[in-house]
């Protein structure tokens, strides 16, 4: 059969040569278990799992019958308009349940009552903020960080970058900024947004043209750089703008199309050498062996919380390492985001060099006796405490009330 050269040419070289040798590998690690149940010499049966809040902060409340307390910071403004979800959807099927069968329960929910059908960020949140509550009640259990029930704990400081969320403002402005929060956290990375979010505009494309350049000059030839498109490009334009990337050495290009252009990511990715970074919107875990199977990115960017939680979240990290790819878990929200990130750098095979650390956020005061959860010289220590290896105080928990729906 003749091949057309431009169907040839859209294919990367890599996806090609792996292909036959991939598809069994990713679709082990797919259906791989990740949760250790050998941990557990004894049922954990799950006695309730509610829904606090206190102002603005929502914490999910697990307890198990024997008197074992596990909490997660819950995402709060996606909770506080997702919480009849977690609380209808997600929470009742797990009660009265062993926490030992929690990879196989959380599969139960996605199917009990059609729940497949309402998957998207609202659900998976619900179900990934709980599953983490479980997951804490569990290392406290067995006295382990919950790196050491879904993986292996192999780094226990983790290189951070800091990113920008802003856009609009001068390339002056910017770097001015991106000076302030790596001076205050000394990270070794940035991370800051390129065009106009999800549409084209000149202007946006000026400021990328000046700040990639300047982004360089200021932080010196040793920094990493990464951009995140924000989906605001076409084939052509991000090419483009790969380019100069590329010339000033950055380090990954973040959604340059629209997340859910994979054809024209895939043709990105085959004209740039500077690797793509896709994932944060991904909802499926058949999405993510797409991309990877595909070569459609080369950095996997799951994000723990919208993806449904740091098991689904592992299968994925075993699929990109099996590809030879690195995963560099997105961060969403703020509250504990930063401590669930390193949790999961901690005990993966293939965590990027950095992992996103957002800074100083009290919103939810929680202490740690191994860990002071801040970046001294761009280092976060993982907690090595049981489950997550922090405490919320206790007079913030007093004054948190149940949520009902
Ligand atoms: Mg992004």
């Amino acid at each position: 059969m003749k091949i057309p050269r431009r169907t040839l040419l859209s294919v990367p070289a890599a996806a090609l040569a792996a292909a036959p040798s991939l598809g069994p590998k990713l679709a082990a690690a797919m259906s791989s278990k990740v949760l250790k149940r050998e941990l557990f010499n004894e049922p954990v049966k799950i006695a309730s799992v509610e829904l606090l809040r206190n102002g603005k902060s929502f914490i999910v409340r697990a307890r198990s019958t024997s008197g074992v307390t596990g909490y997660a910071d819950a995402h709060s403004s996606v909770m506080s308009v997702a919480y009849p979800i977690l609380l209808k959807k997600v929470a009742p099927l797990l009660v009265g349940k062993d926490a030992r069968d929690l990879e196989s329960l959380l599969e139960e929910v996605y199917l009990a009552n059609s729940n497949y059908k309402w998957q998207g960020l609202p659900f998976w949140v619900s179900v990934a903020v709980v599953e983490i509550a479980i997951l804490d009640l569990l290392g406290k259990v067995v006295g382990q960080p919950i790196g050491a029930l879904i993986g292996t704990p192999r780094q226990q400081r983790i290189p951070v970058y800091r990113a920008s969320s802003h856009r609009g403002n001068s390339a002056d402005d910017e770097v001015a900024y991106l000076r302030k929060v790596v001076s205050e956290t000394g990270a070794t990375a940035i991370k800051f947004r390129l065009g106009a979010r999800m549409r084209f505009d000149a202007d946006s494309t000026r400021r990328d043209l000046a700040l990639i350049p300047l982004t360089r000059k200021t932080f010196g030839p040793a920094f990493t750089i990464y951009a995140d498109g924000n989906g605001s490009y076409d084939v052509p334009q991000a090419i483009r703008i790969g380019k100069v990337m590329e010339e000033y050495k950055l380090a990954f290009f973040e959604e340059p199309v629209p997340f859910d252009y994979y054809d024209e990511t895939r043709q990105i990715a085959a004209a740039l050498k500077i690797p793509i970074a896709l994932g944060e919107q991904e909802a499926s875990l058949r999405g993510f062996r797409r991309i990877i199977e595909q070569g459609i990115a080369r950095v996997i960017q799951p994000d723990l919380l919208y993806f449904g939680g740091l098991i689904r979240s592992m299968k994925v990290a075993r699929m990109a390492a099996a590809a030879g790819l690195v995963c560099t878990p997105h961060m969403s929200g703020g509250g504990l985001g930063f401590l669930y990130v390193a949790h999961f750098a901690s005990c993966i095979p293939n965590a990027g060099a950095h992992q996103e650390y957002k800074g100083e956020d009290d919103s939810l005061p929680v202490h740690s006796a191994t860990s002071s959860l801040e970046s001294e010289k761009g280092m976060l220590t993982v907690p090595t405490g049981p489950g997550l290896g922090v405490d919320i105080d206790p007079a913030f928990l007093a004054k948190a009330q149940p949520v009902t729906a």
